[in-house]
């Protein structure tokens, strides 16, 4: 028996069989070919592309027309569609051909060599998006080589009993092929926890450990694994006293997460009486189904970047209104707040050209990038207002640093108005505007704002990046990322009384807000809504409910006594644990 470490991606725990799937890159060599031997070389590398492109044709096809085996990817065929788009790109292909006839070698390693050049660009991207591109690269490319060596793919679909994946990385085609009532849970070497395989675990609540390094090294066919998705450890071949044990904590954690489902419909609100609302944010409309079984009394966030994903072209009114009136259907009588194109920074990338910059993240970015292309953020705000008939929608803007963005903000809203009582276009006349306070200049003016918007949402991924000094997605500094930090909980503070003193509301929708351990910290700022990742609502109703307001103040009064994030941060994990044992074991 033995333990590995990687990072957690997505609750629960699990034991069952493994299953290697083997998605190791192919091995092979530098070959030279001879003149006469390019023609079937290039006719070779064709041929591999063709196999390829019929294989993901038929995984399509299989997994649109199953309906007994029930796999879990028909929302997530584009993806496959994206690697299709792949197999015609003539960066990948053509490159390869010419590259085969230039330098006489064999198609295995004209194709490597392309890759390798693409996979360049792309790791000089600082850019998640882009960065996912790359390892759909990876696997078509991989996909292509199989066929030119002819090594068979193990079929994910054909698996007929209950395992526990383990494979190098699993491409979006893998994990569309799971048979859902089969595949208990997944284990890779890489990954991040925004890569395609994370995200996709957790929609179907999978447990899921990833970036294990060497996993597929270690692990044989048939070996009995443990994963437990909350901490990230891996347990190969476990003992029986450890089964035993583990056995024990899924009972436990699975007993809990029941319990927790009683708080689902019931208000967040203390002993004595403090109420919060708690929303979820999402980014695609499959979470509104999970955001309502969770007990999410609204959309707090809904990032709009991912419309703009995954294709060649800007989505159109039309595309966009669909998209937010299906949301208002789905979430009625609960509102939604519609964030404006927040496209930048670590901000998913489409095929909108950003230049390049020497600090993205202090870029043309977001608000700026809209009030700069107008066209693209009128289309939004008129299927927003459109959408605004059927429902309660609020609309907010990120990344306002100043009060002349926010005018021209609104400014240009009320001429989309203007234009839609025009064309006679109903829509919500009195529709709530906000922003997002996510940049320490916002926070500072917080007063001046106030007398603008309807209500503050602060973003504290942002906020801590920008007030901290703390790239939000560089790992050398992730340690002095500090939500905690005495300067964040004072600014924290300064903006929800000064909201308050306006007589308007303030919610947070950054990641701090569903963070069980700071709860009773954000209850007693004052804020009036948390926005989080649905999922972690029903424990923060838990929480909230077994408390009081007053103690809450308690915790907060003595926080703001301590000079350290270490001495707050130990402070608040031992109240909270001694409080709410159950909720943290
Ligand atoms: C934030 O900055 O806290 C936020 C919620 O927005 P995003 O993570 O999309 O920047
Ligand atoms: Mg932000």
């Amino acid at each position: 028996m033995y333990k590995l470490q990687g990072i957690a991606v997505s609750p629960g725990i699990v034991t069952g069989k493994a299953y290697l799937l083997d998605r190791k890159r192919v091995r092979h060599i530098e070959k030279p070919i001879k003149v006469e031997s390019v023609e079937h070389e290039t006719q070779r590398f064709l041929e591999a592309v063709e196999n390829s492109k019929n294989q993901l044709i038929s995984i399509k096809d299989k997994i649109a027309g199953s309906k007994s085996k029930k796999p879990i990817g028909h929302g997530h065929l584009y993806i496959i569609d994206i690697h299709l788009m792949f197999l015609e790109d003539k960066m990948l292909i053509d490159e390869t051909i010419n590259t085969i006839r230039k330098k006489e070698i064999n198609a295995e390693w004209a194709l490597r060599l392309v890759v390798k050049n693409i996979q360049k660009v792309f790791d000089n991207i600082e850019d998640e998006y882009f960065k996912e591109r790359s390892s759909d690269i990876m696997h078509i490319s991989e996909r292509i080589m199989r066929n030119l060596v002819g090594k068979e793919e193990q079929s994910i679909i054909e698996i007929d009993e209950e395992i526990i994946i383990i494979a190098h990385d699993l491409s979006p085609a893998d994990t569309a092929q799971m048979a859902l009532n089969k595949v208990k849970g997944f284990l890779t070497d890489i990954g991040s926890k925004t890569s395609h395989t994370a995200i996709m675990a957790r929609s179907l609540k999978i447990p899921a450990i990833v970036g294990l390094e060497r996993i597929t090294d270690v692990i044989n066919g048939g070996d009995i694994i443990i994963i437990d998705g909350i901490s990230g450890t891996v347990i190969i071949n476990p003992n029986a006293a450890t089964i035993k044990e583990y056995d024990q904590k899924k009972l436990n954690y699975d007993e809990y997460e029941k319990k927790l489902f009683v708080y689902k419909k019931l208000p967040a609100v203390t002993k004595d009486g403090r109420r919060i609302i708690l929303s979820a944010n999402i980014e695609l409309i499959d979470e509104i189904p999970t955001t309502i079984e969770y007990g999410a009394e609204g959309i707090g966030l809904y990032r709009t970047e991912f419309l703009y994903m995954n294709r060649k072209n800007l989505p159109t009114e039309e595309e966009h209104f669909e998209v937010y009136k299906n949301l208002v259907d789905g979430i009625s009588p609960y509102p939604i707040t519609i964030r404006t194109l927040d496209l930048g920074g670590d901000k998913f990338i489409s095929q909108i050209q950003l230049a390049d910059e020497m600090n993205p993240a202090m870029g043309l970015r977001a608000i700026r990038f809209c009030l700069k292309e107008k066209q693209i953020f009128k289309t939004q705000l008129r299927a927003i207002l459109r959408a605004s008939h059927y429902g309660e929608i609020k609309v907010m803007f990120p990344m306002i640093s100043g009060i002349p963005e926010i005018r021209e903000a609104k400014g240009i809203l009320e001429e989309v108005k203007t234009s839609l009582k025009h064309d006679k276009t109903p829509f919500d006349e009195n529709i709530q505007v906000g922003i997002m306070v996510e940049i320490p200049s916002a926070v500072t003016i917080a007063d001046l704002l106030a007398k603008e918007v309807g209500f503050f949402s602060i973003g504290t991924n942002d906020l801590i990046q920008y007030s901290l000094a703390i790239d939000r997605v560089n790992e050398h500094v992730a340690y002095l990322y500090e939500p905690l930090h005495p300067a964040l909980l004072r600014t924290i503070k300064h903006i929800v009384d000064t909201a308050h003193n306006a007589g308007i509301s303030v919610s947070m929708c950054g990641e701090m807000a569903g963070e069980q351990e700071y709860i009773l910290v954000l209850l007693a700022l004052g804020l009036d809504q948390l926005s989080m990742n649905s999922m972690s609502i029903p424990r923060v109703k838990k929480i909230l409910r077994s408390s009081k307001y007053h103690d809450a103040n308690e915790i907060l009064n003595n926080c703001f006594k301590m000079s350290t994030t270490y001495e707050i941060e130990k402070y608040v994990r031992q109240e909270m644990h001694t409080m709410f044992p159950d909720d943290f074991s």
